[in-house]
Order: C-alpha cells, then sequence, then structure tokens
C-alpha cells in the first residue's frame, strides 16, 4: 500500500480548510437549524471549484485525482462545514456528474457537466426506490421505448439534492425480467414532461441537504438522453457508489478531526472537581480512542481513493471496508465527543450535537453497515 501527498496537494488542502473556515463555516449552523439549503454556501463551493473538482478543465473542471478530492473532502469536514451541505456535494459531484462524465457521450459531456461543474446546475442521482433500497436491483421503475423517446413510470425514494436539482441521472429497467441486466442510466432533466419531486423530508441529520422522492409519470425521455448502453446501469451504479466508499467519507475523517480539536480544547476547559475534566483518565482514553478511530479510518479511505487513482475500476472489498469502518466506528466518535462535551454537547450551539446527528447517515446512506459486511463476507468466502 503505497500513497502519499505531494505538496501541491497539501497547499491545496490547506487553502480550502482555511477558506471554509473563514467563509462558509459561519453560516452552517444556521442552515442546519433552520434545514435550509443555502445557495450562498453553493456559490462559495463553486467559487472554489469543488463542484466540479474531479473532471477536466476543458469541462469546467480542475482534473483533480480522487486523493485530491478526499483531500478536499477531509479539508471542508476538518474546517466545520456541516454533512448535509458535503452531502449535497457529494450526491452532485460524485454520484450525479461524474456518472454523467464517464459514461455520457461527448454531446452529454458538452452540455451538461460544464454547467454542473460550474454550479450553476445542480445534480442528483436516483437509484433507491420506495420497495428497493438495499436490494437496488429490484428496482421497479420502468423504461418503455416509444418512437423517439423512452417512457419512464415508478418513483423514487431519499434522493439528495432532488427538490433543487435540475438535472437527475435515473436508473429504471429497460426488462424486469432480466434483473440488473435490464438496468438503464437516463439522463432526466426537471424540466421534462412527467417529472416531478415530493415534499423535502425532515431529516434526523444533514438536514441542510434537501431530500425528497422523485416522480415518473409517463416521464418522457429522449432516446439521445439515454446514459451509456442498455442494460448497463447496474454497472454504473455500482462505480458510482464507489465514491459514496471514498470521497463521500472523506468529510467525515475531516469532521472526526474537528471533533476531536473541540473535544481537546473543550477537556481543557472545562472544569469539574477542581480540575480540568482532561485530567480524568476515563476522558483521556475517550481523546485517545476517537484519535486511534479517526487515523485508521483514514487509511481506509485514502486505501480505495489511491485504488482508484491506480486505475482499478472496482475495489468493492477495500470500498465496503472503509464505508463499514467509517460508518461504525465514526458514529461511536461522534457519541463519545457529545459525551465530553456533557450537558453542552446536547445542546444546538455546540457543532458535535449536529455532528451526531449527521454521523448516523454514514451507517445508512450508499449502503448500509450490514450490506457493507455482507459484501466483505460474500468476497472472502468466494
Ligand atoms: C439522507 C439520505 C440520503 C440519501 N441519498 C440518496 C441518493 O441521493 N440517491 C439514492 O439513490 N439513494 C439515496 N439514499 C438511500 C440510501 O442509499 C438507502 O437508504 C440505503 O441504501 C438503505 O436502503 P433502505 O433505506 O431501503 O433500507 P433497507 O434496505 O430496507 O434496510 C433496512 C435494514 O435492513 C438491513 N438489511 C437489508 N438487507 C439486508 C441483508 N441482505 N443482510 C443484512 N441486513 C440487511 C439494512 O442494513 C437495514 O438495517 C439516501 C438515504 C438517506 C437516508
Amino acid at each position: 500500500m503505497e500513497f502519499g501527498f505531494s505538496e501541491e496537494q497539501l497547499l491545496f488542502r490547506d487553502t480550502i480548510y482555511k477558506y471554509a473556515k473563514n467563509e462558509i463555516v459561519p453560516l452552517c449552523a444556521e442552515a442546519d437549524l433552520k434545514s435550509e439549503f443555502s445557495f450562498e454556501i453553493w456559490k462559495k463551493l463553486g467559487d472554489m471549484g469543488l463542484l466540479g473538482l474531479p473532471f477536466p478543465e476543458e469541462y469546467g473542471g480542475q482534473g483533480a485525482d480522487v486523493v485530491t478530492c478526499c483531500l478536499a473532502g477531509e479539508a471542508l469536514g476538518h474546517a466545520g462545514v456541516d454533512s448535509g451541505h458535503m452531502l449535497a456535494l457529494g450526491a452532485h459531484t460524485y454520484l450525479c456528474t461524474d456518472t454523467l462524465f464517464k459514461h455520457g457521450n461527448e454531446a452529454q459531456r458538452k452540455k451538461y457537466v460544464p454547467k454542473l461543474a460550474s454550479g450553476e446546475w445542480i445534480g442528483c442521482m436516483g437509484l433507491t426506490e420506495p420497495g428497493a433500497g438495499s436490494d437496488a436491483a429490484s428496482l421497479q421503475t420502468t423504461a418503455v421505448k416509444k418512437g423517439d423517446r423512452w417512457i419512464l413510470n415508478g418513483s423514487k425514494t431519499f434522493i439528495t439534492n432532488a427538490p433543487i436539482a435540475n438535472v437527475c441521472v435515473v436508473y429504471a429497467t429497460v426488462d424486469k425480467s432480466k434483473k440488473h441486466a435490464g438496468i438503464t442510466a437516463f439522463i432526466v432533466e426537471k424540466d421534462f414532461k412527467g417529472f416531478s419531486t415530493g415534499k423535502p423530508f425532515h431529516k434526523m441529520g444533514v438536514r441542510a441537504s434537501t431530500t425528497s422522492e422523485v416522480f415518473f409519470e409517463d416521464c418522457e425521455v429522449p432516446e439521445e438522453n439515454v446514459l451509456g448502453n442498455i442494460g448497463e446501469g447496474f454497472m454504473y451504479a455500482h462505480q458510482t457508489l464507489e465514491w459514496d466508499r471514498s470521497a463521500l467519507l472523506a468529510p467525515f475523517i475531516g469532521g472526526m478531526q474537528f471533533m476531536i480539536e473541540q473535544c481537546a480544547k473543550y477537556a481543557s476547559e472545562r472544569v469539574q472537581f477542581d480540575k480540568p475534566i482532561k485530567s480524568f483518565q476515563a476522558i483521556q482514553h475517550k481523546l485517545a480512542d476517537m484519535k486511534v478511530i479517526m487515523e485508521a479510518a483514514r487509511l481506509a479511505v485514502y486505501r480505495v481513493a489511491s485504488l482508484k487513482d491506480a486505475g482499478y475500476p472496482i475495489n468493492h472489498l477495500q470500498a465496503s471496508i472503509a464505508k463499514a469502518f467509517v460508518g461504525d466506528w465514526g458514529f461511536k466518535v461522534a457519541s463519545e465527543a457529545v459525551q465530553i462535551f456533557g450537558g453542552y454537547g446536547y445542546i444546538h450551539d455546540y457543532p458535535v450535537e449536529r455532528m451526531l446527528r449527521d454521523a448516523k447517515l454514514a451507517q445508512i446512506g450508499g449502503g448500509t453497515s450490514e450490506v457493507q459486511r455482507l459484501i466483505i463476507s460474500r468476497l472472502l468466502t468466494l
């Protein structure tokens, strides 16, 4: 296992960290409290080039590799940017635009990628359905060819950015009998006839991201908006989910660092029994364990990123290890952070309260912790 960071990458990380701390973080607590996506934050992320990071410059991106994308996410999390906006960025950049870029033809790339990379348009990705979550291959949204269009019928749920998105990469089946081999990807614009979204869900965490159902009622999608090849959609979705298990996890790593720093400071300042609480072994051990977990989680995530950069297209084992580890142990770190803050940790004024709510998502979204274990054990027993 070999990976390191170049001077340029570290400079990039530090620049993002400083910018985010000064310009973005002051806006985050209110956005979370109001459960409101902030277009002001979105614009600032766009101004930094963070909404099109991995795409070539000719498409409006920065041509960053996966490790650099992780460093950017980690820096934002470390600065204290809320996970709601980080999720919005992740769904937009990695789940939507990257799929479009990787599998789109030149006309599709030219039409969509620059607008998405600049942040002028917002993207989302629709895979999950009310009856098909972990078992995504059982999705029921259908696509039937009629003349020069495809007619989509069905619905999706839990779709990040759906209420504010201009375009959605949608997975539908052209032949249910073929199961996963019938699943095909489509590029659906919000103004296409028969496309609509539901009311945003009120969520436990990642509150500044907007999440809703998506409906297709005889939704008309032009032939030229088929993404890639018929029947290859499930493979694309799998490749996409590897982002869920790498760059989308990086902000959680940064978030763990942020919590550790907050806790170390608080433990030095908070006095009980005439001593700062950092002098109690129970608190010292919590802090030490949080650091051990964060460092291990970081290695797991950058391992996946470096494999992706090295050109391995599918890294299911390492990706699932990273996802399960960050999900479960990241939640533990957030829970211990609240514990160190005691009653104050339960109050919104301190960011660890939000971070515990946000951390729960990493055990669910993009494949649950149980499903990651299923994948890992299947690969071990092939
Ligand atoms: C905030 C948020 C944002 C999201 N954003 C998106 C998005 O942008 N696009 C998108 O397509 N989806 C999105 N999702 C959906 C997410 O990926 C799914 O919620 C997730 O895959 C789990 O599916 P489910 O909710 O249907 O749970 P289920 O699959 O019903 O699982 C319920 C429970 O059963 C367990 N379980 C299921 N199958 C097995 C098994 N074989 N073995 C052991 N245990 C099992 C699960 O681990 C879980 O504990 C989002 C979800 C949330 C909450």
